[in-house]
Order: C-alpha cells, then sequence, then structure tokens
C-alpha cells in the first residue's frame, strides 16, 4: 500500500528540481523594484515653477501681535462669551493631533498631550478653577480660522501663527511661543539650507504659513501637501520627500521621533504663536491675556516649556504688547 505513494512523491520531486532548474526564456536577471509607495489619504502634489505664485497685497496691521490688554478685574468686567463658556462647564478647544510634543495622542495614556494642550489647561483653570474642564475638538491646519468663526469652538490653541492676514477674520490672543520656520531633513542629506530646496520635494500641510512661505522663498520645490505634520514625519522616513519645512516647534516633536532626522538651515521667518478666537469675542480675548500674564509671571509658562520644549530656545516667555 505504501510504495506507489513513495514512487509518486518521487516523481513530483523530479519533476519540482527540473522545473527549478530551467530559467524562464523571459527572465532577464533583474527583479522588479516597487519605486511607488502609496502617498497618505489627502496627499496633493504641486509641482515647482519658475515664478512664486501670485499673492494678493500684503495685508498691513501694524505690529500683528499687538493684542487687548486684560482685564484689571474680570469679576467687574462685562464678560458675554466668559459667562457663556462657565455657564457650558467647559472650554472647547481646536487643535489636531499630528503634532509630537505640542498636541499629539499620547499612546500609553491615550489622552491628547502636549505644549498647546498645557496652555488650553490654564486657561481652563481660570475659568472654572479646575484644568481639566476642557473638550478638544480635531480641526485641520487650514479650517482653523472658519472652526472659530462658526463657533465650533471657543479657542484655537494649535501653534498658530498671528499674522495680519488671519487677523482681518479672527482675533490673537498676545504671543504665547516665539518661533521660526526652519528646515528638516535626514542625517546626511546634500539639503544644508533654504536654497539646496530648488528642485527637490517638500512635505508641508496646507493652509498654513510655512506652505506659503516655501512657495515664496523657493519657488522651484515640489510640493507635497498632507493633512497633518505627523503624516510628513511618515513620508519623509519613506523617502518619499527630500525634506519638510515649518515651525521650529513643531520640527522639534518630529525630531524626537526619529534620530535620524536634523533641523538645518538659519530661520526662514518668524512664527510668533497666538491663541485663536473670534473677532466678536473680545472679552474671551482679554480673559485668555489675563492666563497669559499670570503663566508668565508665575513659573507656569516655564514648568510647561520645560517640560514640553527643553531643547527650543529662547526658554522665556515672550512679552505681551497690546494695542490699547
Ligand atoms: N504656525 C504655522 C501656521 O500657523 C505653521 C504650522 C502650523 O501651525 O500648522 O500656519
Amino acid at each position: 500500500m505504501k510504495r506507489p505513494r513513495i514512487a509518486v512523491a518521487l516523481t513530483a520531486l523530479t519533476l519540482l528540481i527540473a522545473g527549478c532548474a530551467e530559467v524562464s526564456p523571459d527572465y532577464n536577471g533583474s527583479n522588479p523594484t516597487y519605486v511607488q509607495k502609496p502617498l497618505p489619504a489627502g496627499a496633493t502634489e504641486i509641482p515647482g515653477r519658475s515664478e512664486p505664485p501670485p499673492q494678493p497685497p500684503e495685508k498691513e496691521c501694524g505690529d500683528p501681535t499687538a493684542s487687548l490688554r486684560p482685564f484689571a478685574d474680570s469679576t467687574a468686567a462685562n464678560t458675554p462669551t466668559v459667562d457663556a463658556i462657565r455657564a457650558r462647564g467647559r472650554l472647547i478647544v481646536g487643535l489636531d493631533t499630528g503634532r509630537n510634543l505640542m498636541s499629539f495622542l499620547d499612546p500609553t495614556t491615550g489622552e491628547i498631550e502636549g505644549f498647546d494642550v498645557d496652555i488650553a489647561r490654564e486657561i481652563s483653570r481660570d475659568l472654572f478653577g479646575d484644568p481639566g474642564r476642557i473638550e478638544l475638538r480635531i480641526v485641520m491646519a487650514e479650517d482653523r480660522e472658519q472652526a472659530l468663526e462658526n463657533s465650533m469652538v471657543d479657542v484655537v490653541v494649535n501653534t498658530m501663527t498671528i499674522t495680519c492676514e488671519r487677523r482681518e477674520q479672527i482675533e490673537f490672543s498676545s504671543e504665547y511661543l516665539h518661533a521660526h520656520q526652519r528646515i528638516l531633513t535626514v542625517r546626511g542629506s546634500p539639503i544644508h539650507s533654504v536654497g539646496d530646496l530648488d528642485g527637490k520635494r517638500v512635505c508641508v500641510v496646507p493652509g498654513t504659513t510655512s506652505m506659503k512661505r516655501l512657495q515664496q522663498l523657493v519657488p522651484g520645490a515640489n510640493i507635497l501637501s498632507v493633512p497633518m505634520w505627523s503624516d510628513c514625519l511618515v513620508v519623509l522616513q519613506q523617502r518619499q520627500v527630500d525634506a519638510i519645512s515649518t515651525d521650529d516647534a513643531i520640527l522639534a516633536g518630529l525630531t524626537a521621533q526619529d534620530p535620524y532626522l536634523d533641523i538645518v538651515g538659519d530661520s526662514m521667518g518668524l512664527e510668533p504663536y497666538g491663541i485663536g478666537i473670534a473677532q466678536e469675542n473680545k472679552d474671551l480675548v482679554r480673559f485668555v491675556n489675563g492666563t497669559l500674564e499670570r503663566i508668565r509671571r508665575d513659573g507656569t509658562w516655564a514648568k510647561i516649556h520645560t517640560q514640553w520644549l527643553p531643547m527650543l530656545e529662547p526658554t522665556t516667555p515672550p512679552p505681551a504688547t497690546y494695542r490699547d
């Protein structure tokens, strides 16, 4: 009963060996390499151009960081927005989770944490006597102004740069972090300064000052735009781009996630961060500026900065300027 089975097995083995030895006639000695890796959902490629894209005329607003003076005594002031937030029982904060160290989902705690989250918690502390009364809503960078205009959120605390153009649509608190746009690339890359980005592929997020400045300074850079800065980290790690360009505060967080990356080149421009607030909610602007004054003064700002951004200069809080 066993013999026929052995015979069948031997025949099969002989055929297999013969098959292996035979080289397929169309084999040319090289194996296919799949160079086109999939891009993140929502990625858009914008080819470089010979001229910077046309821009509407620069908005003028004097010093864009000049905000509204805090109340001398907020209990005596007329504060309809602040009262409504207190009546609701929580502060609604817009941010996204793609900014390690600024606002990111910590897998060990399951919580969204970071420098920006802690700043929002300090506002909650002054509103409710409790830093935990915040509701976080995810807002993409290009939707920040609209989220405030549509009252989807009370404040945007999300590495948002104060600009005259944005001030046409929304209000900002006083400056709470002094960042600079720079370049992140892989160690040993030939990119050392902004001029080296010409003809290279650079990752940015739409609706940001980073994308706009890059297009103005290096129109020849080929842009890959992706929804979040964490998507930029992935495409750089997969070598689908040569560099990322945005604020040092964001790049510091990406560098902390990958030891093979380096921030290079000089500052490409100033990025003063402010908390975004709807135009009509002036009382909330003054209230938030009161919180920022307190945390500059009582050491809380320095504590939060040391916890999240010890690698980032300056280590002292930016002084406030006011326009009234
Ligand atoms: N801070 C810049 C901006 O507000 C760029 C980074 C970002 O916030 O996404 O556009």
